[in-house]
């Protein structure tokens, strides 16, 4: 039978908005030592607006970006659509998760992504790039025919309640981190603001999963906090899974705790609801 204090924690936990699945989840949750935020949507709103644009690359890279749904797209997509832009048509189009788009637009071959992407196809990118991303901006880089053409540079805001929620984490005595699939400088102006001092930057979609597991080899209780698609995994992985309530799907359905209200600070109140529980179990 399930103990009397577990069955009171969920309902006091649906009564903050914090939905847990099953009763085993608050005990996990008195393990846990880290938590491990995904930057995007989580930390971050995940609704990233244009905020700059350097060279004649807008055409090109809305051409590639109309094709995909990564939130950098969505906001180049409405960038062209307030600008009254006509987009050219893309053949040859693909996708190339974590890093960016590639795709042939007037039989000319174009890719719209980061570092990497730019690094791939042997791309030479100007110094001053770096500029846009050491202001916690996400930078897009655009290359024509294997050549540097220009940057759009995406800005999200903060999560209100982000900076929260890592504060009351650590005075808790529960490490925080970030871990996300850009680039290092503008994930650590992010971390800076919110207080986090640990980023794991530039991690590939598929290899969320395994840092959360090498975490956990080495003894840590891991919690990991995200809304997205490639964040599945990775809930799944961590002892104690945590899904926003506005995220995908796919990360509700991995997460042992959904937060309704898509407040990180209510991860510190799940944790201590955890706490109130099994110090009642015992
Ligand atoms: P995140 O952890 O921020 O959700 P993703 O794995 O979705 O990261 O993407 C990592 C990086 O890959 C982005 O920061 C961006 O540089 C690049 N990228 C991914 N998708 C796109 C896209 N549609 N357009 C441009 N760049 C992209
Ligand atoms: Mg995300």
């Amino acid at each position: 039978a399930t103990p009397t204090a577990v069955t009171v924690g969920i309902g006091r936990g649906a009564e903050l908005g914090i939905l847990i699945k099953k009763g085993e989840a608050l005990e996990v949750a008195g393990r846990i030592s880290c938590v491990l935020f995904d930057k995007t949507g989580t930390l971050t709103e995940g609704k990233p607006e244009v905020t700059d644009i350097v060279g004649d690359v807008l055409g090109y890279a809305a051409a590639l970006e109309a094709r995909s749904r990564h939130p950098i797209a969505v906001a180049v997509t409405e960038r062209v659509m307030r600008e009254g832009l006509e987009i050219p048509g893309v053949e040859e189009f693909r996708a190339i998760p974590g890093k960016g788009l590639e795709g042939k637009i007037n039989s000319q071959h174009v890719i719209a992504g980061n570092r990497v992407l730019m690094d791939e196809f042997g791309v030479e990118i100007p110094a001053d790039a770096g500029k846009l991303e050491s202001e916690g901006k996400t930078v897009v880089m655009v290359a024509v025919d294997g050549e540097f053409k220009g940057v759009i540079a995406v800005s999200d805001r903060i999560n209100p309640g982000a900076t929260a929620a890592v504060g009351e984490l650590e005075r808790m005595g529960i490490r925080t981190a970030m871990i996300t699939g850009d680039n290092r400088r503008t994930a650590e102006k992010v971390a800076r603001e919110v207080g986090i001092s640990t980023v794991i930057a530039e991690v590939l979609p598929e290899d969320k999963a395994s840092r959360v597991s090498d975490l956990r080899s080495r003894g840590v209780g891991v919690a990991f906090v995200g809304d997205g698609i490639n964040d599945a995994p990775a809930l799944s992985e961590a002892d104690l899974g945590i899904a926003l309530g506005g995220g995908t799907d796919v990360a509700k359905e991995a997460g042992e705790v959904v937060l309704v209200g898509d407040d990180p600070l209510d991860t510190a109140a799940a944790l201590q609801l955890a706490g109130k529980v099994i110090s009642r179990i015992k």
